[in-house]
Order: structure tokens, then sequence, then C-alpha cells
């Protein structure tokens, strides 16, 4: 007679995002322990997602994990093991494994070797197959396995997608793994499966230990902890945690800091090293990762170990450059001496220094210009000639048919041509972030490819080139720490005039230097001589984002510049390289209320070409009477305009063509003055001088004063006309 035992599961797979303390590692099934029930159903996918709080949440890669069994259940007879995995994503090769903690531990005795399983090495396994499994797609696996003795053992079945490294799909994380368990109860009487460890099925004086059943007056078969009856269910002790401290040492300052943003991924072993729970978290701004003590109370304390991975959440992923791993260190240890503590880990310096600074420069971008975009691969490259970016799409020499990424350019150990580390080497992530952010947040890059190889941050080569690059650069010193020598380079500009390039040295337009000096001068404090304006990042991406000459997208500071002045530029004397001069402009930025065409204009003419630009001339006109009666009160006032804000009046009479000039009225913009009597009729002038800096400018009207015969009055030439 043989019993067929299968058993149906209904499990949630949660999703693996464990958020601060107070939450518990991956929760065991439901209590459901029906048995003898020859069906299977489906595990609940991931209808309610868990959001941690780095504000994730998880998508499940698979469906549905089913583990069957039949069979007696006696010692030494076979069982029937299935396993059923259902996928929910697009198809994936799958590692679909099958364990039996406690068979697995007797056998590692009977050969010799420490019964315990090594935390952290996975168990061997009872099945161990791959696949390919795509969405509703299912793989239905078998294995058999003989338990001699009579006892109570676990099977466990996972699955995990092969390369499943955390991924997120449409901004949700998928979860690549899943697992279940069922309890085989062997016995002469002929077992049954659970799904739970029940200890009501072990008989008075029994040892209620997983593995072959010992009796209190046996010496155990497995070791195993002293249990401790007072609980019936594994626990998590949500008081104890062990603190992971994560730091590197940055290549800039030469300090340790903590890797605060970086991903730390653990996984946590019971007392026999089974997989409990694993879960991936944030360090922390201090470098820390809580890890809740695990101790259960049939095996004691467990386990843990876990890996450092140079990813965050949506923003940045470095990537090692022989493996394509993200992973900058690991760490293991045990609950029973590590609970409660501390235990610091230092990361890989590199793969930290370039995520560190990325980190920050994406930081800044944001807060900036305002603008964000998507998740960036960044790669570190031994054979790279140079730093780049690759947009994904434009084929250009190593980026040809790669997805759009970062390279940074690395050299083995430390020598000092590679570009991690140091004021250049942080210019440089910042930089090539800048060309990530124009391409992906700024509606695309319209000019780049343009520059030849190599270019020079004092290179005059063409507007393109010095457009694309300037941005990248500008964005490089927005990016990085305010005491990077470089940030001064630009505000300086340094760049101006060029020395490599076949252009005119002193055509700014075209060395990608003097355009950064540019775009940083609009947006950094008015503090230079020649440096009126201080706007917003977020204008700055504006105009980049909208700017339009004859219709096109702007690629040159020449047609930014339209833009920013909001006016076509003089081309006589300047933006030589460019063949015809645009005829009309368009943009949707909003100028800032502090926005003055003249510090624009002022702020190019200086950066591109050298020249100090005041603005317009001082110019003035004057309005008032042209006629008065003889006695009557007469007021003009001065309008000057393009000066530098004050201005001094000065106001003089000519009473008739030719005479002398007397002095009136004083510092006023206004002027009041009466003939008083007169004799014959005035043919005059007023004339005031204006004095605004450095510059003057005059203006002078002319007016009648009618002669009344000694009648002061107003005789009607107007009888509007008050008189005094
Ligand atoms: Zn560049």
């Amino acid at each position: 007679m043989s019993i067929r035992t299968a058993l149906p599961f209904t499990i949630p797979l949660l999703a693996l995002l464990i958020t601060g303390c107070d939450q518990s590692a991956l929760q065991s099934s439901s209590t459901s322990s029906a048995a003898n029930i020859n069906t299977s159903s489906t595990a609940s996918t991931n209808s309610e997602n868990h959001t941690g709080k780095a504000g994730l949440s998880a998508k499940m890669r698979f469906s549905k994990l089913d583990i069957q069994v039949e069979g007696s259940l006696t010692p030494g007879s076979t069982a029937y093991l299935s396993v059923e995995t259902q996928g929910n994503l697009p198809p994936e090769q799958t590692h679909v494994r099958l364990t039996l903690p406690e068979l697995a531990a007797l056998k590692a005795r009977k050969e010799g070797k420490l019964a315990k399983l090594a935390p952290g090495k996975p168990l061997p396994a009872q099945g161990s197959w791959r696949g390919a499994m795509g969405s509703s797609q299912t793989l239905q696996q078998q294995t058999t396995v003989h338990i001699k003795e009579p006892g109570y053992y676990q099977v466990i079945a996972s699955a995990s997608a092969e390369n499943g490294d955390v991924r997120t799909k449409n901004g949700e994380w998928i979860k690549n793994t899943a697992s279940q368990s069922v309890w085989l109860w062997v016995t002469e009487a002929g077992g049954k499966v659970t799904e739970q460890f029940d200890r009501s099925l072990f008989p008075d004086g029994a040892r209620q230990q997983p593995g072959p059943l010992t009796m209190k007056d046996e010496r155990p078969k497995l070791p195993v902890v002293n249990a401790r009856p007072s609980s019936q269910k594994t626990r998590l002790n949500s008081t104890g945690v062990t603190t992971i401290y994560i730091d590197y040492i940055n290549q800039t300052t030469h300090s340790p800091e903590p890797l605060s943003g970086a991903r730390v991924s653990y996984t946590v072993y019971d007392g026999l090293g089974r997989k409990r729970s694993s879960s991936t978290e944030v360090i922390d701004d201090n470098g820390n990762v809580a890890i809740p003590c695990y101790s259960d109370d049939i095996h004691g304390p467990g386990s843990y170990s876990g890996t450092i991975h140079v990813q965050d959440n949506y923003r940045l992923r470095v990537y090692h450059p022989q493996t394509g791993s993200d992973v900058v260190g690991s760490f293991s240890g045990e609950f029973a001496t590590d609970c409660g503590q501390q235990i610091p880990v230092r990361a890989a310096y590199k793969m930290s220094q370039v995520f560190m600074r990325m980190s920050e420069t994406i930081e800044k971008s944001r807060s900036f210009f305002q603008e964000q975009r998507g998740k960036i691969h960044v790669k570190l490259n031994w054979n790279a000639d140079n730093s780049y970016y690759c947009d994904g799409f434009n084929a250009w020499g190593p980026c040809t048919g790669t997805k759009e990424k970062i390279v940074i350019k690395d050299r083995p150990g430390d020598d000092p041509n590679s570009h991690i580390g140091g004021q250049f080497g942080d210019l440089v992530v910042a930089h090539e972030y800048g060309h990530a952010m124009h391409e992906e947040a700024l509606n695309g890059n319209a000019a780049s490819g343009e520059c030849p190889s190599p270019h020079y941050l004092d290179g005059a080569h063409n507007l393109q080139c010095a457009y694309s690059e300037g941005f990248a650069n500008y964005h490089g010193a927005v990016g990085v720490n305010n005491s990077n020598s470089y940030v001064g380079y630009f505000e300086n500009n340094l760049f101006y005039s060029a020395d490599h390039g076949g252009g005119d040295p002193n055509d700014g337009s075209i060395i990608e230097g003097a355009v950064a000096a540019f775009l940083w001068d609009l947006t950094d404090p008015a503090d230079e001589s020649h440096d009126n304006a201080y706007y917003p990042g977020s204008y700055v991406a504006d105009i980049i984002k909208t700017c339009k000459t004859d219709g096109s997208r702007a690629n040159g500071a020449d047609q930014l510049i339209a833009c920013f002045q909001s006016q076509v530029p003089s081309y006589a004397g300047y933006f030589n390289t460019r063949s015809s001069q645009p005829s009309s402009f368009s943009e949707s930025a909003t100028e800032p209320s502090s926005w003055s065409r003249t510090d624009v204009k002022t702020l190019w003419r200086k950066n591109l070409y050298g020249e100090t630009y005041n603005g317009p001339p001082l110019t003035l006109s004057v309005s008032g009477p042209q006629i008065l009666d003889e006695g009557e009160m007469g007021t003009w006032t001065a309008s000057p305009s393009n000066g530098s804000g004050s201005y001094n009046y000065d106001w003089e009479i000519q009473k008739t063509l030719g005479g002398s000039w007397i002095n009136v009225c004083g510092s006023s913009s206004s002027c009041s003055w009466n003939s008083g009597q007169i004799s014959q009729s005035l043919d005059a002038r007023t004339q005031v001088t204006v004095q605004s800096g450095s510059e003057s400018a005059s203006a002078n009207k002319s007016f009648l004063v009618n002669n009344n015969g000694g009648d002061p009055g107003c005789d009607g030439i107007s009888p509007s006309r008050i008189c005094p």
C-alpha cells in the first residue's frame, strides 16, 4: 500500500525590501496544514508591493513555486519530490534547486566532514535544474529521495533568475528569487507532509529537532544547539541588530568616508546554515546598514553574509571593468558574536570613488538645473584612452553598438593616468554626467559628435564641439566640490585664449573652456567687474531645452546667445565660423527678474572675446514746453538711458541763440525756469548734461518766450495754460 501525499501551498512571495528595524525578514507561509489534497495551487503574486524606506517596490519574477511530495514516507522508501515553477516576466534563464538540509548535513557527517554546513555556501542540492522561463511558462522537475532514518526533514525549493542581479522594470524593483519549503515527517507507521515545523508530531521523550529522530537520552545525531522550549516559532530578534559600517578611501582627499547611498545585499542563515531571508538595503548617510540578528529556538543564533554594490536606486550603477559586476566588497559573520556590534567593512576604493562622486554630481545637478534623467550606467575601463559618454544611438568609435553608458578611464593600480580621484578625475566624472544629462534631460544634445579627438579645454575647434563640451565642463564645475580647482579655472576663464586646435585662438565661441566660462558666469554670483548676472541654473537648462534659431535647435554658443540675449547678436567681428547669422530665434524659458540684455552681452563679449563691454552708450532726451509767455514758468525733464544706474544733471539756459549760458536748476532731473519781465521775445534753449559712471551725454531743446510788453501774464496764446 502506498499513500499519495501532495500538499498545496498558497504562499505570498514577499517583496524582500526590509525597512529599518521594524520589519520582519522573509515570512513563513500561512499556517494551513491540510494534507492529502492532490492538487496544487498558485502562489499569489505581487498585487501588493511592499514599499521600503528608499521608495522602492518590487515586481515578482516568479508567480508560483510549488513542492509536491508523493510516497509513503516510511524509512527507506522512495519519496517522489516535484517542483513546479511559473514565470511572471519575459524569459530569463532560471535556476531551480531542491535541497534537504538535514539530509545534506547527515551526508556531510558520514563523509567525515564537519556536519554543520558553512554559512554563505549553498547547500548541496538534491536536485538542480536550469532552463529558460518566461511569462506564464512553467518548469516542472522531479527527483526522488530515500530517507533511511525516521525523523523530520525539511525540503526547500528555490528559484532564481540567472544573472538575476537586482534590476528594475517600469521603476519597480524585480525580485528575482523565490523559495518555498515543506517538512517531511518520516516514520514506520507512514509519514506526512507539514507546512510548518510541527512539534506535536514528536513522541514523548524525543528531542524536538529537525533531522533523525533522537530520544533525549541519546546523543544528538546532528550538531544542533540546545533548544529553548519556550517559543514554537522562528523569530527575528527585533531588538538586536548587527550594524555593518561601510567606508572607502576617498581618492581625492585620501581619507576614509562612508559609502553612503550604495546598496548592501545580505542573506541571513539559521544555525544550520540554511538561508532564512535576504534583503537589499541602502547604506545610510553615516555609512551604516543594520541587519536584524537572527536566532531560533531550534538552532540558536544564525549567521549572515552580504555584498556591497555601487548602485543606488534609480540613478546610478557603476561596473567593474573586467567582470561587469558592481560589487565592491563582501562580509560575513555570526550573530552569536556580532549581534549588537558595529562591524567595519572597507569597500574597494576606485569604484567607490566614482560612485560617490557621481552620486554627488547627480544630486547637485538635479537641484541646480531642476532637471533629471533616468539611471546611468558607468563602467570603469582599463583599456580606454579617455573617458567618454555613449548616447546609445550614435555610432562613434567605442560607443558603436553599445547601450547608453559612461566610461571612465582607469589604469591598474594607482597609475595617475586614470581618471579616478584627484581634481581632474572628479571633474571628468561630473563632466561625463553633464553629457548624459544634456542628452536625456535637456531634449537631446543638438551639437554632439563634432569634436576632434583629442579635444582640449583650451582648444579652438568648432562651434558645436565648444558648445557640447562647454556645457559638459560647466556641468562639471557645478557638479564637483566647490574646493575643486577647476571651478576657479572656469571662473577665471583660464582656457581662453586657445593654445590648441586649428581655429582662431581668440574666438571663444569655438573654445570649450571659454563657453563653459560664459555659462558659469551666467549662474554664479555677480562677483566680477564684468559679471552682473546671477541667474538660476533652471533658466540655462530651459534655454538649452527650447532655444531654436531659424526653427532648428541651437548647436553653438552664438545661437544660444541669441536666446539668452533675446536678440540675434551682431555677427560683425564675432562668430566668424558660422556661415550665416540666424534671422530669427525662439525660446520658452522664463527670464529671471534680474535679466538684462546688457549683462548677457557683457558676459559673452568678455568670456568669448576678451572684450570689455559696458552696454550700449548713454543716451538722453529732454521734454518740455516749446512756447512760454513772458514770466511764465516752464519745466523741462531729462530722460537718460543705458547709464550705470546713477545720474548727475547739469542744466543751463541760453536766452538768445549764440548768447551766453547761464546755470540754473542744479542737479535734479527736471528744471523749472521763468523769464521774468522781458522787453522782447526770446529765442531760447535749455541744455542738460548728464553724467553716469564714466560716460556723459548732453541734449538741448529750443523754446520761445513771448514778449507781452512788460505785462507778465497769460495773454491768451493758449487759454489752457496756467501762469504764475
Ligand atoms: Zn566631453
